[in-house]
Formats: C-alpha cells, structure tokens, sequence
C-alpha cells in the first residue's frame, strides 16, 4: 500500500512548520489517511481512534456496497464490538438526524462510510449524543475535515458548528469507482480557491478585515499539480485524485487556521446559496460542487473585467432598496438580506474614501489581486478537462434566473466581494448581461 497522505500527515502530527513564520498547528483531526488501498487496515485504523469502543458502521445500499460491508466485516473479525446500519433512504435533515439517533442507540462510536448525506448526518447525530465519529470517504469533498454540518431544518439548510472527525480515512481505489460526476464537483468546490482568495484579500486590502495566507500556502502544495493532471482525473489516475483529494481536505480544513469559512467561499458561494434558495421549481437537481463550479467561472470573469482595466471604478454610496427586495425575495428573506448587506455597505463618506484610496493605490491594489489568481483561460480550461460543467445551461438552470442570482448574491452574506464593488459603481446589469449563460 502507498501512502498519499503527503503535508497532511505533517499537520495531523502538528509537525508542520509554516515557511516564513514558523508557526505550528493543531488541526483538531487526530488522524488523516490517503492510500491507493485500505484493503485489510480498516480495523487497524479504527482501533488506533477507538479502541475498546462499542461501534456501529453507518452506509447507505450504494456505500455499503462500495466499502461499508468491507469495513463490518474487518472490525468483526478483528474482535471489536460493532454493528452496522444500512440506511436505506438516509436524508441531511432535522428528521433524518432524529431518525438515525433512533436507528443507533446505545454505541459510544458511529463510523460513517458516505459522503455528503450520511457524513454530515452522522457528524451531526454524533455531536447531539456527544459520541465520537470516524468516517470512510466514498468520493473526494471537503465535508469530512469540517466540523460543520449541513442540515435541512423544515427545508431550510443551515450550516452547524459541531465537532469534527476523529478520523477520516481515504481509500483512492474506492473513490476511482465513484460516479465521475462527483469528482467533477469536488474539483470545482476547491478550484474555487482562486476567486474565494481574490474577494477575501480585497476585502483585507480595502477595509483591513481578517486575511490569512495560511490555507493557500498549504493549498499550493498541490494546486499546480491537480490542474496539470485534471484530464486524468475521471479515469481514476491515482496521482491525480490523490492531489484532488488532499487539496479536498486542506479546503476543509481552512476553518481550522482561519476560524471563518472564507478562504474558500465567497462569492461564488454565496450564488450558489442563492441558487438552492430561491430557485424553486427552476432548480435543476444540481449539487453545491456544481453550481460553484459555473459561478466560479462567473466570478473569475468578473475579476478579470475590473482588475485588466487601468481606471479603477468609482464608487457610490450602497443602495439597499427594499420594496425591491421584498418584491423579489418575500418577506421572509429580506430583513435577513438587509443586516447582512447593511453590515458591508457603503455610505456617502465610505465611498469618498474608497474612491480617493483608489486614486492613489489602485495599481498597487489590482497587481496584489492578480497575483493570487489564477489565468481565466487556465481556470475554465481545466474545468472542462475535469468535466465540470461551466454554465448556467450546462447545468440546466434558466438563464435568466442565473443573471438575477448574480445579482442577488451580493444580499445573501455579509461578506465584501467584487459584486459590491461592481454593483456599487457600474452596476452590475451590463456584466450579466454579456457573461456567458
Ligand atoms: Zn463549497
């Protein structure tokens, strides 16, 4: 067996050193392990996090098949005390968290074998019950190095600080086998580091808020690597999906050195917020990885417009109108939507002094900004080369309703991104209307 672990392995021991500070971490995972097999370590692993714990494996028919049985089978015949729950249709909800709280008294661990559904799940009934939880990946995302959960509450996702993994464990002959479609959204979902750093740094550049370079040093290990090799990333080619499945991890573990989710979500997450909130009927059925994939796309275009032009833009005090918004959004959203903006927005004086800071410093702004993204023509290009679709029609979403997600986005968080920007100067209605739907 050979390991992939690679940097993780150093901050999993808190060995990691950062270049130019020095500084050591402690990540909070105990173990994190990347191998081309786990074929035959499965007790061993366990048994290192757990030992003499009464534990149940936790899968649904699809990852039961794909690993959860293997692991079953190891623990027993290695003599641990473990059961097994194969959920039949497991949901990342209020009542699916009840219900598998219900399915799986009495152990003091639960072993989630999955991805999105019965990781978050698991992770979330576990930190309810206070027990422990390791889980086995069945394809590459960032979910599993978190200590969030995404949980639906009568609809309504919401994301909940719980406490992470023990253990997370990666079998890269388990996740070769996953449907390509996940692979394409997890490359996505980390690729979206270059727009993510360019909103956050702008953000620190303008009004000095929260910056660290510390998760982006630890993405770069890989990042070059993992672009080079995304053609090869759907046929399983093992170096390949080793690199998307630790950059998948660092991407998770981000809010472990920041202490916030932004190094990896801004504006192309909050569109992508917008989508599953107000898309309705128009919802395509299309997963988070996906729809930041297209709006990473979309929000690379629109640093590439505003950062390529040497006349900085000139900015205007915010406009939240809110009979607008309500008319939109319904009156459930929109108080929301008005703290969030309001936090950011800009009055008369806010604008004056941003406009005379770009007077002075807008080439020193923009060549700091360029520096941290990436080529737009490299972007898409490996995108499509790791299969990720790339448009609103590509994902089956109304065109229309897409450009009013980009422009609604900026209401969704609090966070400062270049659609403040282009919306408080230009407007943002001629960039939607000319970006490819
Ligand atoms: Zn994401």
């Amino acid at each position: 067996m050979t390991d992939y672990s690679g940097i993780l392995s150093e901050l999993v021991s808190g060995d990691w050193r950062e270049p130019g500070t020095g500084k050591q971490y402690d990540i909070g995972v105990k173990d994190i392990v990347i191998q081309d097999s786990l074929d035959g370590a499965e007790a061993q692993l366990i048994a290192k996090q757990h030992h003499g714990k009464s534990i149940t494996v936790v899968s649904d028919p699809y990852t039961h098949d794909a690993m959860g049985q293997r692991i079953y089978n190891a623990l027993r015949a290695d003599g641990q005390s473990v059961s097994e729950y194969v959920w039949q249709k497991p949901e990342c909800s209020d009542r699916g968290v009840e219900h598998l709280r219900m399915a799986t008294p009495g152990c003091d661990v639960r072993i989630a074998v999955g991805s999105g559904t019965v990781n978050d799940t698991v992770k979330y009934a576990c930190f309810l019950d206070k027990r422990d939880y390791s889980v086995f990946a069945t394809s590459p995302m960032n979910a599993y190095t978190t200590n969030t959960a995404s949980v639906s509450f009568g609809g309504f996702k919401k994301s909940i600080t719980c406490r992470g993994a023990r253990g997370v464990y990666f079998d890269l002959s388990v996740l070769a086998r996953c449907p390509a479609r996940l692979i394409s959204a997890a490359y996505a979902d980390v690729i979206c580091r270059t727009t993510a750093q360019v909103d956050w740094l702008l953000s620190h550049l303008l009004f000095n808020t929260t910056y660290s370079e510390t998760p982006y040093t630890l993405l770069a290990y890989d990042e070059p690597g993992m672009i080079k090799g995304a053609s090869e990333m759907l046929s399983g080619h093992v170096d390949s999906l080793a690199m998307l499945t630790r950059i998948s991890a660092l991407m998770g573990l981000g809010t472990r050195f920041t202490e916030t989710t932004h190094s990896g979500s801004m504006a192309e997450h909050m569109i992508s917020h917008y989508i599953d909130m107000f898309a309705g009927d128009k919802h395509p059925r299309s997963s988070h990885g996906e729809q930041v994939g297209i709006a990473t796309i979309t929000m690379s275009q629109l640093h590439h417009k505003i950062l390529n032009n040497k006349t900085p833009p000139v900015m205007r005090p915010t406009n939240i109108d809110k009979d607008d918004l309500l008319s939109r959004f319904g009156a459930d959203n929109v108080d929301n939507m008005i703290n969030e903006t309001s936090r950011k927005s800009l009055d008369q004086k806010a604008a004056d002094q941003l406009n005379r800071r770009f007077d002075s410093d807008w080439q020193e702004i923009r060549s700091r900004l360029q520096q941290v993204m990436l080529p737009y023509d490299t972007l898409s290009e490996s995108m499509q080369q790791a299969g990720c679709q790339r448009t609103a029609g590509d994902l089956g979403l109304d065109a229309e309703f897409y450009r009013q997600a980009v422009i609604g986005a900026r209401y969704i968080r609090d966070r400062f991104s270049m659609l403040d920007i282009v919306d408080d100067s230009e407007g943002l209605e001629h960039f939607v209307a000319t970006m490819p739907v």
